[in-house]
């Protein structure tokens, strides 16, 4: 799942690829990608790309007066390709056909339809429910006072931190990293962590910036379909803990696997599965 430091890249290499490109014409096979119908997708064509930026996980594309906002969900890929897709490729979402033959193609692996885009006129990104609704950006971390307001819930902090009006940016193997670097256990309540303790999160926020750091050093200029992701924890479970030897362990979701080191964040407790233990009760 693109989170910030995979969309991050992804906007940098494609603004870096795009600039100044001419939009020849814009179609949406994906028939329920498009959320937006006025102004229509068409009214990309002959428009320049000024730049491609990230608004929490979501990459805008930025023409003229209008700005193509993109939601990836947990399988699409916004890439630069240097000749047109077959319209017969099932995985095509939106495409954005420029001068010389490239395009830009929102794709999605798997096969749900779950990716969307919506073109907006550049100044009413912000006003967007999806843009407005977002809380501070994690990266670069917000002042330690907001971070300390905004995660201030009941709220288990494995969840929190992914809710997206929490705090932007973050999904299921950030969030595990981020509460491994920080020593907090998933199930800790936001509004239960002493000072030192939101200090220590807030630090370990800085690791989102180094996974940009590595993929600035290791991605050329195309991003690939499955980026080399410097996850230390996420889905290592039954791997020893890279700071202390533990065995990680993982309580395992429906759609997701939760991964953390018993020694250094659950007081040596290893963990139910909490919905399974509440069912059975
Ligand atoms: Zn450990």
């Amino acid at each position: 799942m693109p989170e910030i430091p995979e969309v991050e890249i992804t906007a940098r290499r494609l603004s870096a690829g795009l600039d100044g490109a001419e939009i020849e014409s814009a179609v949406a096979p994906g028939m329920v990608a498009m959320k937006s119908f006025d102004p229509p997708l068409d009214a990309l064509a002959g428009e320049r790309v000024s730049g491609v930026r990230r608004i929490g996980k979501m990459p805008v594309v930025e023409a003229g007066e209008l700005a193509l906002l993109v939601h990836l969900m947990s399988a699409g890929r916004l890439q630069l390709f240097d000749k047109r897709a077959s319209l017969k490729d099932r995985r095509s979402r939106v495409l954005v056909r420029l001068a010389g033959g490239r395009e830009l193609r929102l794709r999605e692996f798997g096969t749900k339809q779950r990716a969307w885009a919506k073109l907006l006129p550049a100044a009413e990104i912000d006003a967007d429910e999806m843009v407005a609704t977002l809380g501070p950006e994690a990266w670069p971390a917000p002042p330690l006072e907001r971070l300390a307001r905004a995660i201030d819930q009941p709220r288990h902090l494995h969840p929190m931190l992914r809710d997206q009006r929490v705090i932007a940016g973050i999904g299921r193997s950030w969030s595990d990293e981020i509460l491994w670097e920080a020593a907090l256990s998933p199930f800790k309540r936001g509004a239960d962590l002493e000072a030192d303790e939101v200090e220590r999160l807030h630090d370990a926020l800085s690791i989102l910036g180094t996974a940009i750091d590595h993929y600035e050093d290791v991605i050329g200029d195309t991003v690939p379909d499955k980026l080399p992701m410097p996850l230390r924890v996420h889905r290592r479970q039954g791997e020893p803990c890279p700071r202390c030897g533990t065995t990680l362990e993982a309580v395992h979701y429906a759609e997701y696997v939760m991964t953390y080191c018993p020694e250094e964040q659950t007081e040596g407790r290893v963990l139910k599965d909490r919905r399974l233990s509440r069912l059975l009760k």
